[in-house]
């Protein structure tokens, strides 16, 4: 009786002052996009006919040093270590076209705000067709996860391009977004640190260096616990743009070990161990075989619509690499961050079409 009586009295308790019950947390989700990434390196790693090249004059040398060898297989885990020894092994990566396992952007631009736009808001809306600051009417995912009363103010983006405020519409979306060199004004001492850091670095590509976009993100990460984080990195499509081969791959490379830092970070702390899903992927291809189509991308370029996607943790199926043909789309991006939280991102919330979630890679 008296059992009973104390049941009642927990669920009245807890019905007035909305005391979770022993559920497990909500699920978190980590996003990272590098910038114009080619599906061909993740898969194949170095690209034999650019290193090749005789008019390509970058440093050869360190690039065969460090991430050459004559089987693919080899190459690719000289190049990202993190994705071919733990989510090949753990996780997902899809976008090999060698095997037909195909992804592209819906959008018919192939460059990155339409494709960021595309990744957040499920939904290849043909009006957003520029790189400049314009703010986004379509609603996004982040926007929409920030709005539900248990993840309000748990929702926060890192990125290196200065355009981000605008693909995110933080103005509208209350959305923390943290840009290029936007002041860090935290108490915390690294963040301060990061601060001064962010204005005092050179440029390489005329915004902050990604690995301080990685810093700020994995400190503010520590310090205030978000339950879903976007990190974007830019490097690799600045590099590829200027021709730079070496220093694509050398970007891509840190990249990779910035990722499985991060990803050991999240596992040492208790509210992301287990439960965490880490969600890899980027915004365009870009030119395919030949000597210089590497370098750009857009409608003009063939295949720079093809991108390719990895993910592991939570929620994630254990497949390795997809070696089977199947299609999948950006746009089923949004929806799928959305499902791996407990909720839905669709028409109705966003107010748009919202492409399906990626079934195929959840549990
Ligand atoms: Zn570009």
């Amino acid at each position: 009786m008296f059992d009973i009586i104390l049941f009642y009295i927990i669920s009245i308790f807890s019905l007035l002052f909305n005391v979770p019950k022993n559920e497990p947390a909500a699920p978190n989700v980590v996003v990272i996009t590098l910038d114009g990434l080619r599906w061909q390196e993740v898969f194949n790693g170095a690209d034999s006919i650019i290193l090749n090249d005789k008019t390509y004059d970058g440093d050869i040398e360190y690039i065969k040093a460090n991430f050459w060898a004559t089987d693919s297989k080899e190459r690719r885990k000289k190049l990202t270590p993190f994705l071919w020894n733990t989510i090949a092994n753990e996780g997902v990566l899809v976008g090999n076209r060698n095997y037909e396992a195909n992804m592209n952007v819906s959008n018919k631009y192939q460059f990155s705000y339409p494709g960021y736009s595309e990744i957040f808001t499920g939904f290849a809306d043909d009006s957003v067709n520029s790189n400049d600051k314009i703010l986004n009417k379509n609603i996004n995912v982040l926007e929409y996860i920030n709005s539900i009363p248990n993840f309000k103010n748990k929702v926060a983006a890192f990125s290196t391009w200065d355009v981000f405020p605008y693909i995110l519409n933080e103005k509208r979306s209350g959305v923390y977004v943290n840009a290029d060199v936007d002041t860090l004004s935290f108490k915390e001492s690294t963040l301060t640190m990061l601060n001064e850091m962010q204005f005092l670095t050179a440029k390489p590509i005329n915004v902050r260096p990604d690995l301080l976009t990685y810093f700020t993100a994995k400190e503010y990460l520590k310090a205030y616990h978000p339950k879903l984080l976007y990190v974007s990195f830019d490097e690799t499509d600045d590099f590829a743009h200027s021709g730079m081969y070496d220093q694509y791959l050398k970007s891509l490379h840190a990249e990779d070990a910035m990722i499985s830092n991060l990803w050991s970070t999240l596992q040492s702390m208790p509210q992301y161990k287990n439960n965490t899903t880490l969600i890899i992927t980027c915004d365009h291809g870009r030119g395919g075989t030949g000597k210089s189509t590497w370098k750009n991308h857009g409608q003009e370029v063939k295949e720079s619509s093809q991108i390719w996607l990895a993910a592991m943790g939570n929620g994630i199926a254990q497949k390795g690499e997809i070696k089977q043909p199947v299609q999948l789309y950006q746009n089923q991006i949004a929806s799928t961050v959305a499902k791996l939280m407990g909720t839905s991102f669709n028409e109705k919330n966003a107010k748009h079409p919202v492409g399906e979630p990626l079934n195929s890679i959840l549990k």
